[in-house]
C-alpha cells in the first residue's frame, strides 16, 4: 500500500488519473493506520489492568495471608475487573453499527427531556446542575431517544468529572436560526485550544488529567462523536484553559 503508481505525464489525462489513485492510496494508508494504532491503544489500555491484576494475584500466592489482606487485595481486584468490563463495553459502543430499527427516531419534546436528564445526573453525580431553556414554547425534535440521552450523559458526566465540586454546571436549550440546540457548559479546568479537535478521537487524554489521575479511558468523546454523526447532530466545543468549557448540540430540524 505504501507503494504509489509513476505519474510520468503530469498535464494529461492519464497524469490526473494516477494523482487520483494515489491520493487514494494515501487515504486508504492513512484509514489503515489509524485501525492499526487504534487496535494497539486498545490492547495497551487493556493489558495494563490485565498485569496489574496479574501481580496482585502472584503476590497473593506466593505467601498466606491474615484474611484481612486478602479481603482488601481482592476488593482492589474486583475494582481493576470492573474498569477494565466498562472499557471493554465503551469499545464495543465504539465497534456497534448502529443501523435501521436501531436508530428509529421518535418525536421529543426537548425541555421535558431536558429537565429529567438533568435532575437524574444531578442525583447520580451528587452535584447541582442548573437547567436553563431559552425558549418559552415547547421544542419538538426527531430523535432516537437512547443516542441521545447516552450523548448527553457523556458530556454530563465530563462536565461533572473536569470541574471543581463547587462549580457551576450548566445545560441550556434554545433555538437557533430555526434549530434547536443544547449546551453543555462547566467552569472546570477548561481545554488547551490545540487540542480541541483531538479530544474526539479514541484514546486522547489531555496530560494535565492523566497527571492529575482523574479516571477515564479517553473513549467517552469518541462514542459521543460517532452517535452524533449517526443522529445528523453537530458537535462543537468552546473553551478556554482554566475558564471552562461548553459542548454544544444542533439537533436537525425535526
Ligand atoms: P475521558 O473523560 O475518559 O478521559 P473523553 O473522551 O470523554 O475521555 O474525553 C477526552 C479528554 O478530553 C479528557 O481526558 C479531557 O482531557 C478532555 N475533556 C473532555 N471533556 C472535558 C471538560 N468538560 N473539561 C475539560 N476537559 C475535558
Amino acid at each position: 500500500l505504501n507503494e504509489r503508481v509513476p505519474e510520468a505525464e503530469p498535464n494529461d489525462e492519464i497524469g490526473q488519473l494516477t494523482r487520483s489513485i494515489n491520493e487514494l492510496l494515501e487515504r486508504l494508508e492513512a484509514s489503515l493506520n489509524r485501525e492499526k494504532q487504534f487496535t494497539s491503544d486498545a490492547s495497551h489500555e487493556l493489558r495494563t489492568p490485565l498485569s496489574v491484576l496479574r501481580g496482585t494475584l502472584e503476590v497473593l500466592i506466593r505467601k498466606p495471608r491474615t484474611s484481612d489482606e486478602y479481603v482488601e487485595k481482592i476488593k482492589t481486584s474486583l475494582a481493576t475487573i470492573d474498569r477494565m468490563s466498562a472499557t471493554i463495553d465503551q469499545l464495543l459502543a465504539l465497534a456497534r453499527e448502529e443501523k435501521g430499527k436501531n436508530l428509529v427516531k421518535e418525536e421529543l419534546e426537548l425541555i421535558t427531556f431536558l429537565e429529567e436528564i438533568v435532575d437524574e445526573a444531578a442525583v447520580e453525580h451528587n452535584r447541582k446542575i442548573i437547567f436553563q431553556s431559552q425558549s418559552g414554547v415547547p421544542i419538538y425534535v426527531k430523535a432516537n431517544e437512547k443516542s441521545l440521552q447516552m450523548i448527553l450523559s457523556n458530556l454530563i458526566q465530563n462536565a461533572v468529572k473536569y470541574s471543581p465540586q463547587d462549580s457551576e454546571i450548566v445545560v441550556k436549550t434554545g433555538i437557533t436560526h430555526a434549530l434547536p440546540f443544547i449546551e453543555i457548559c462547566d467552569r472546570g479546568a477548561g481545554i488547551l485550544g490545540e487540542h480541541l479537535d483531538k479530544i474526539f478521537d479514541p484514546f486522547f487524554r489531555e496530560k494535565s488529567v492523566v497527571d492529575q489521575l482523574i479516571p477515564g479511558t479517553g473513549l467517552g468523546l469518541a462514542i459521543v462523536k460517532k452517535l452524533a454523526q449517526e443522529s445528523g447532530i453537530k458537535i462543537s466545543v468552546s473553551s478556554e484553559k482554566g475558564v471552562g468549557s461548553t459542548f454544544r448540540l444542533d439537533l436537525p430540524i425535526s
